[in-house]
């Protein structure tokens, strides 16, 4: 049993990690209402786990608020529509993850009338753990943070696995995004009441809000918002991925997660500061998970600023919103530049874990042909890596498909913060080779699988 973290500081030190250049214009600008889209394209998919089901049919009027789609399966959270209409249409369309989802268009009628199913599930400090649980499915929220990994499932840790502390993640340690910031600063009450409400689910001793020592602002709002309630606010060293769940338990706690482990390995569970906002939201409202704030940043757009975005809503309806593109388009990421994921068309909805919109442009971009594998042994990316991985060796084989040396090299324990690949002199695609990497070490583990099972006659 891990006991309450009684000295925080002793265990601060960086391993790996780096420093880049923060580029948060943004973090000034207050958050205002998004676009209000004319039509809404929100997938059954947005979220880890099974994909739902639709709930609803062509030609239904759907309320805002309502379930449009739920699944059967444990892990999987249902979706809900962010706009009032007629749905239109249910197609396999493109998803921010690079594949087609299926997913329900509705063509909003511009009065966003409310389901009248929107009412508050009850007081959270009168019902049991297991009947918040249920709530916050209900409400589909998942972690904000960017995984989108369903709350209620990350909130029922095993028994025999008691938690101690509850980390809520305000780092926000990938460069442009402000979105979290934002949040603290404006809704710091918000984020306490989530926090209390997680810590009673968990049965947690203590609670810890993170957030990196360059947002003086925020740790003030959510220091002045906890003051009563026993929460430490700690100010976190302003080094990236400082708000990995791994990093930053390492730093808070001095307790490292094992291989393959959870955080509930070593007592701990880890929320975004946006989930513990939208669960303090759902109880005081009853409205489920239909919006979240957006960064929009880059110096490809416009208008830089931070949205509350309906879920659905189009990246290109976001962007004419801000002004438009400027210069000639060089890359569009969802997320940040470290672990978004690059874009080829801007006809893609944001979901529940889209944080930010970045628009870069062409001629600032640095773009390397794409070639084999050239590593010149400066050793940069091992010691850059804040996981202990050696990336120079896991993207040599996974370069040439040798994928049993993959698992002895531990590529699974990547947690794709491109650290490697933002040091390596020769500019080698580490990420993209821990990704393959990945992929060609469970494809292998498959055939192996399949082949014991036919040589077994099973
Ligand atoms: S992407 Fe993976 S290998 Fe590279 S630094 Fe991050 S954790 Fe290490
Ligand atoms: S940083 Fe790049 S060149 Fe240096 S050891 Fe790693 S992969 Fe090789």
């Amino acid at each position: 049993m891990f006991g309450i973290i009684d000295n925080i500081k002793k265990f601060y030190f960086t391993r790996g990690s780096i420093h880049p250049k923060q580029n948060k214009r943004t973090a000034p600008i207050m958050v205002f209402p998004g676009p209000n889209p004319e039509k809404v394209t929100i997938p059954l998919l947005q979220h880890t786990g099974a994909t739902c089901e639709p709930l609803v049919e062509v030609g239904d009027r759907v309320l805002v608020g309502q379930k449009i789609g739920d699944s059967e399966a444990y892990v999987s959270a249902p979706v809900h529509s962010s706009v009032s209409g007629e749905v239109s249409g249910i197609i396999n369309y493109p998803h921010p993850t690079g594949r087609d989802v299926l997913s329900i268009q509705i063509v909003s009628d511009g009065m966003n009338e409310l389901s009248p199913d929107i009412k508050p599930p009850g007081d959270p400090f009168e019902m049991t753990p297991e009947e918040i649980r249920r709530a916050i499915r209900e409400a589909g929220i998942v972690g904000l943070g960017g995984a989108a990994f369903p709350t209620h499932v990350k909130l029922a840790p095993p028994p025999e696995k008691p938690i101690s502390t509850l980390i809520i993640n305000g780092a926000e340690c990938e460069p442009y995004l402000t979105a979290d910031h934002r949040l603290m600063i404006e809704r710091s009450e918000d984020i306490i009441r989530g926090a209390l409400i997680i810590k009673r689910v968990l049965g947690a001793e203590g609670v810890i809000i993170a957030i990196e020592g360059n947002k003086r602002d925020a740790i003030q709002r959510m220091r002045e918002a906890g003051q009563n309630e026993g929460i430490h606010v700690v100010a976190l060293p302003t080094r990236y991925p400082m708000g990995a769940e791994k990093t930053l338990i390492r730093t808070l706690t001095g307790r490292e997660v094992p291989s393959g482990g959870l955080p509930s390995d070593v007592g701990v569970v880890v929320n975004n500061v946006g989930t513990a906002a939208a669960i303090c939201e759902f109880f005081k409202k009853g409205m489920p998970l239909v919006e979240r704030i957006v960064t929009v940043c880059g110096d490809g757009v416009a208008g830089n600023a931070n949205l509350r975005v309906k879920i659905g809503t189009l990246v290109k309806d976001i962007i004419d919103f801000c002004g438009g593109y400027v210069g000639k388009k060089g890359k569009l990421i969802l997320g940040g530049p470290m672990m978004g994921l690059a874009q080829y068309t801007d006809t893609i909805p944001v979901i529940k874990g889209t944080s930010g919109i970045l628009v870069l442009r062409y001629e600032n971009l640095f773009v390397k042909e794409p070639a084999h594998f050239t590593c010149i042994r400066c050793g940069r990316c091992v010691r850059h890596c804040p996981m202990n991985l050696m990336p120079f060796a896991i993207g040599m084989y996974a370069d040439v498909g040798i994928w049993d040396k993959l698992e002895q090299y531990n590529v699974n324990d990547c947690i794709e913060c491109g650290c490697c690949a933002y040091v390596c002199p020769t500019k080698n695609p580490l990420v993209q080779l821990m990704k393959v990497g990945k992929e060609g070490l469970a494809r292998r583990k498959k055939k192996i699988e399949e082949l014991e099972k036919a040589v077994s006659g099973e």
